[in-house]
């Protein structure tokens, strides 16, 4: 044999995959293998890319073909059911598959040198069992004393009346109410791929179910001899250090490597190379790491399922949950969806059986009660600073009680306009369709599309009047005012303004979680999954403009919002006062339609009532979940150009039972200068919606328009 033809899917925009030749350099080199990593010249630069076949035959001229450069044999090939997930990620949303395999493996893989790379693998070995052990055996003692705490807490999940008085209860697993039982053992005794939508209030203990299905799945596949690996995502980098914490107290003796984009790159090349080793037994992560190499996977949990940040909204536009359901079926193994709020998507698998819902209805915590929801109506209370006297009342008491209270305002910054009132200037960013938001701490101006900053004018630009005023208000207005209110409380802001340097997020949630914190306030960096123990009031103020949003979605979402953000207050027990009253915690929403529908759904804690009303909408405007969407976008210097380029891809080809609607400039229409609009396509059915794009991609690609065009499918903002 003098050589072989091998094929390299390539990070590069060229739909196909590049042939290159192989020779070995010695006879006694192995051949290449599919899922390998090899350095291959492209152009002028020398790029990585993933093996996809190994062959004899080219459809190029054999002699033109150009030499693979190195092969990086000394890590294993990726799977062939990783490389089934690209391949499929990469049909579904239409990239090319180079597209979509480079970009989700580590830096450290994706360079010429491998020098990351090798120090990874030193350190995986360096810290492997001692240098006499067989090399797996760490981890095979790591998953049967797994096995044997995951028998123990299934004694302790009996009722405690049946428990022997000599069976020793492991501390750190908790015994289980019988909704959270209930799931754990539907979960752990299926067979093969189910789908899970684990619905379960705020603080009903859906990562106490997620742990102990974990654990029942290691100790399944240890007691067949079987390796087993768990994937749980979360949506947040914010929430992976909390979680994670309770992982590692719980598998003290697994190894737990957590996978998201904040990670220092030898950190992430690291984790990366544990979990595609087997090493790790649970991989925690954010919606990158549903494409991690796991060639022992057996359990998929996607934690709070309904959430946005799922959605990858640049370059390979996928969904991390759809993902990990298609994954979960192509290997046969249980996913689990958690959510007090499920996408209606997922409501509507679960009530036409696709997936199977488990309910946890109780709080976890023994005596815990969901917070009585309160709605103060705007018209009635007029509060010219923003918050109302009920609120302001209700603030007081907890303050006087030394307890927490929590203000959610969805929208960040002093105001969101400035304002002359002489000549009417508002403050528009010269480069977007959007104001210039005042950040008055910052002395700034700055346009949350295109970050453009501009020092706050001291006069007005058109007539000189040198008393411009804030139009609304933001987060850090409202804590200007509560300050002034409450000179003496301790207010912390958390927002995407007051967290910017690295781990200030997590040093002020600290904070609040000490108890150093009397009003937290903040945007829906709140809202999710803090366990604050000594919040008692929620506040929530103006969220009714997402009630007249032009996004279909955009009830669905305030609607999770609100019931996560009510979510945070009572989740532990409730308190007797010292006068003996019980003291439940109290959720205000100040709005000024006390009567609309979602307001009276969130006062009776009542998502399926939400979310039948919410269907049925949807089901009589031909919305999803009931038509498939893909979103073609274009972007131009001129917007005419943008529409034109669009209004031809729409005649490009016959599209029968395909809806392909009028090309619209999008809603913030110019960012940074370029002009954008989009075309919606629909269609009854995915498959033939599917059938249809990928011609219509490959023609429109011929075109070889300059215009920057991207097609998203199962778009979510539209
Ligand atoms: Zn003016
Ligand atoms: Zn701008």
């Amino acid at each position: 044999m003098t050589g072989r033809i091998i094929k390299i899917a390539l990070d590069s925009p060229l739909d196909m995959e590049f042939d290159y030749r192989w020779k070995p350099a010695t006879a006694t080199d192995p051949d290449p293998q599919v899922g390998q990593l090899a350095l291959v010249p492209f152009g002028r630069r020398e790029v990585v890319g993933v093996v996809t076949a190994v062959g004899d035959a080219s459809d190029y001229d054999a002699d033109k073909l150009r030499d693979v450069i190195a092969l990086r044999a000394q890590l294993p090939p990726l799977s062939p059911d990783w490389l089934a997930l690209c391949r499929f990620a990469a049909d579904y949303y239409q990239r090319p598959l180079g597209e979509v395999m480079l970009p989700c493996l580590p830096k450290g893989l994706r360079t010429d040198s491998t020098v990351a790379l090798d120090r990874a693998l030193k350190k995986r070995a360096a810290a492997a069992a001692p240098p006499k052990a067989p090399k797996k055996s760490r981890a095979a003692k790591a998953l049967s004393d797994a096995a044997t705490e995951a028998s123990l807490s299934v004694a302790a999940s009996i009722p405690a009346t049946d428990i022997d008085a000599e069976v020793p209860v492991p501390r750190a697993a908790p015994v289980l109410n019988p909704g959270q039982q209930a799931a754990v053992d539907a979960i752990s005794a299926s067979e093969g791929f189910a789908a899970h939508l684990l619905f379960g209030v705020t603080g009903s203990g859906k990562t106490e179910v997620y742990l102990h299905a974990a654990q029942a799945v290691i100790a399944r596949a240890t007691g067949k001899g079987e390796a087993a690996q768990v994937l749980i995502l979360v949506p947040e980098i914010n929430l992976t250090p909390q979680l994670e914490a309770s992982v590692r107290a719980r598998f003290p003796q697994l190894n737990i490597v957590t996978l998201h984009s904040q990670l220092a790159e030898g950190e992430r090349l690291r984790h990366w190379v544990a979990a595609h080793h087997g090493d790790a037994a649970i991989v925690l992560g954010t919606r990158l790491s549903v494409l991690a190499a796991m060639p022992a996977l057996k359990l998929i949990v996607v934690d709070e399922e309904h959430d946005p940040s799922y959605k990858q909204q640049e370059g390979l536009r996928y969904s991390a949950r759809d993902l990990a359901v298609w994954r979960a079926r192509q290997l046969d193994i249980p996913v689990v969806l958690g959510s007090a709020t499920p996408s209606i998507e997922s409501w509507q698998h679960a009530l036409n059986g696709r997936y199977r819902r488990l309910d946890l209805t109780q709080r976890a915590a023994a005596q815990a009660q969901l917070p009585r929801v309160g709605l103060i109506d705007m018209e009635v209370n007029k509060a010219p600073d923003g918050l109302s006297s009920p609120l302001v009342a209700a603030l007081r008491a907890r303050l006087e009680r030394g307890e927490q209270s929590l203000l959610f305002l969805n929208r960040r910054g002093y105001a969101p306009v400035m304002h002359c009132d002489a000549c009417g200037w508002i403050s528009n960013c010269r480069r977007c369709t959007a104001f210039m938001v005042l950040h008055k701490p910052e002395r700034r101006l700055r346009c949350h599309h295109c970050s453009l900053e501009l020092r706050i004018p001291q006069s007005c630009p058109t007539c000189g009047n040198v008393d411009l005023q804030p139009l609304g208000r933001g987060t850090q207005r409202v804590e200007e005012h509560v300050q002034v209110l409450f000179p003496q409380a301790r207010v912390l802001r958390i927002d995407a303004d007051s967290t910017r340097r690295k781990g200030s997020a997590q040093a002020a949630f600290d904070a609040v979680h000490r108890g150093e914190v009397d009003i937290l306030l903040g945007t829906q960096m709140v809202a999710k999954g803090h366990d604050f123990q000594r919040l008692t009031l929620v506040g929530v103020i103006n969220p009714d403009t997402a009630l007249f949003s032009p996004d279909y979605r955009a009830g669905e979402r305030l609607f999770a919002q609100l019931m996560q953000v009510a979510g945070r207050a009572g989740r532990a027990a409730v308190d007797k006062g010292s006068d003996g009253q019980e003291r439940r915690a109290e959720v205000l929403v100040q709005t000024r339609y006390p009567q609309h529908p979602l307001y009276r759904a969130l006062l009776a804690h009542d998502y399926p009532g939400f979310a039948a009303s919410t269907l049925e909408e949807r089901r009589s405007a031909g919305l999803p979940p009931f038509v498939f969407q893909a979103l073609l976008r274009a972007e131009a210097k001129q917007l005419q150009a943008a529409l034109d380029f669009l209004q031809a891809a729409r005649e490009l080809m016959p599209a029968e039972g395909i809806i392909i609607n009028d090309p619209v400039p999008m809603t913030v229409t110019r960012v940074a200068g370029v002009e954008r609009a989009q075309l919606l396509i629909e269609c009854a059915s995915r498959a033939r919606l599917q059938a249809f794009l990928k011609p219509w991609l490959a023609a429109l690609r011929e075109q070889k328009s300059r215009l920057r065009w991207s097609l998203e499918v199962d778009p979510v903002d539209i």
